[in-house]
């Protein structure tokens, strides 16, 4: 590849390797090892494997070393590391990075299964965690303590949408020496430049827009060569969180679409967010490109646009979200995002029902909360949509 393409030519030709025929797709290898010639080409590889040498497909496949060299080339990180799924990829950067006695910062406003890890599983190891509100740098900065080994947050905030400072949280993480960890998965690989602003370890659950189309399941840990390789790797490739080369195919068609696809859903976003704003039967519409969203600035400054969620709260609780929801006629009512199709989720009974009534108002996730998705059908016909199933609340 050449360093100066941009991001949507590597999309399409990033990573590529091509077999002896010379094919247009890429090839998946649905094989689980791979033949040496000799003891002694067995012997070498163990030792020390090259680029195109491949041991077993739990520590690496050359179809998902495609996709990891794809997106590590859209990151702009040194390398990367697919997984089975987002949660493997983020229970894989923590874990493989700390142990008992260390200490993590992390954002409180976190997708629950990210919080379920934090919480209670690297707690049970004896690591520290202290949780800050996201948005307050000087929470940030009161919690970190010379012990402090890592950070966590969400670039964007699921489902009440706060950003999150990046470039100062890691200058205030690198004052400590401790590693910027980041799930990006709301940013989106099309408009976080992660790396760029301070993070360490960027992790994306491939699920939602990188796959965009509701096929598979998958993860991806990227940053450096020396973290990669040597905390990452070992942790993974003897934990058994491997991707398998069918995941990394489809996923490597969806990186071809994805700048597209993540460009006309934030369209779609915010010609929705403008259409709905002032609406009578809604108290809120939050979308981080709208101007009034309290961290506006920092989505101008570091990410490109807004992203492909919106926030919705309806008037009337959760009665009046059940009664819109079941309006719908295009929007379906499901719990992925980043789909092709638009997606409407009620927080409060699903992703969200785990945590009690203090902790969902502390996060602002209320009974009339809905999460909407933005998909790439016409914005116009969503639009419709949503006004038809608003009269109807
Ligand atoms: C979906 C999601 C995950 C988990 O990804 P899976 O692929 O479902 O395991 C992690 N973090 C965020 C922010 C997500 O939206």
């Amino acid at each position: 590849m050449s360093e100066d393409w941009k991001n949507r030519t590597k999309m399409v030709h990033g990573g590529v390797r091509r077999s002896q025929y010379g094919e247009v797709s890429e090839p998946i290898f649905l094989t689980q090892g791979f033949v040496y010639d000799s003891p002694e080409q067995a012997e070498a590889r163990f030792e020390n494997s090259g680029e195109d040498e491949f041991i077993y497909a739990r520590y690496g496949n050359p179809t998902v070393r495609m996709f990891e060299d794809r997106i590590a080339q859209l990151e702009g990180a040194e390398d990367a590391f697919a997984t089975a799924s987002g949660m493997a990829a983020v229970n894989a950067a923590l874990s493989s990075l700390l142990k008992a006695g260390d200490h993590v910062v992390s954002a409180r406003a976190l997708f629950g299964s990210c919080l379920y890890i934090l919480e209670e599983v690297l707690t049970r190891f004896g690591v520290e965690v202290t949780f800050v509100d996201g948005t307050d740098l000087d929470a940030w900065r009161a919690a970190m303590r010379p012990d402090t080994k890592a950070v966590f947050l969400e670039t964007m905030s699921n489902p009440t949408l706060e950003v999150i400072d990046l470039k100062s949280v890691a200058e205030i993480a690198h004052e400590f020496g401790a590693t910027v960890v980041v799930d990006n998965v709301f940013a989106t690989p099309v408009f976080s430049r992660a790396i760029e602003l301070g993070a360490d370890v960027v992790v994306y659950s491939a699920t939602k827009h990188i796959d965009g189309q509701g096929r598979v399941l998958g993860g991806v840990v990227l940053g450096t060569k020396e973290y990669i390789r040597k905390t990452l790797e070992p942790y993974l490739k003897h934990t058994g969180g491997a991707m398998s080369p069918f995941t990394a195919w489809i996923l490597l068609k969806g990186l071809e679409t994805l700048d597209m696809r993540v460009r006309a859903q934030a369209d779609g976003a915010i010609a929705i967010a403008e259409a709905l704003q002032g609406h009578a039967n809604l108290s809120q519409v939050i979308y981080p490109d709208l101007p009034d969203h309290p961290q506006h600035g920092i989505v101008k400054a570091q990410l490109e646009r807004g992203g492909t969620v919106i926030a919705l709260e309806i008037r009337g609780g959760q009665a009046a979200a059940f009664r819109f929801l079941n309006a719908l006629k295009i929007v379906i009512i499901s719990n992925n995002l980043g789909d092709a199709k638009s997606i409407i989720t009620h927080p409060t009974t699903t992703t969200h029902q785990r945590l009690s009534d203090a902790q969902r108002d502390a996060l602002g996730i209320t009974p009339g909360l809905v999460r909407l998705s933005v998909g790439i059908e016409d914005p116009s016909d969503l639009i419709d949509d949503l006004t038809q199933a608003l009269a109807a609340v």
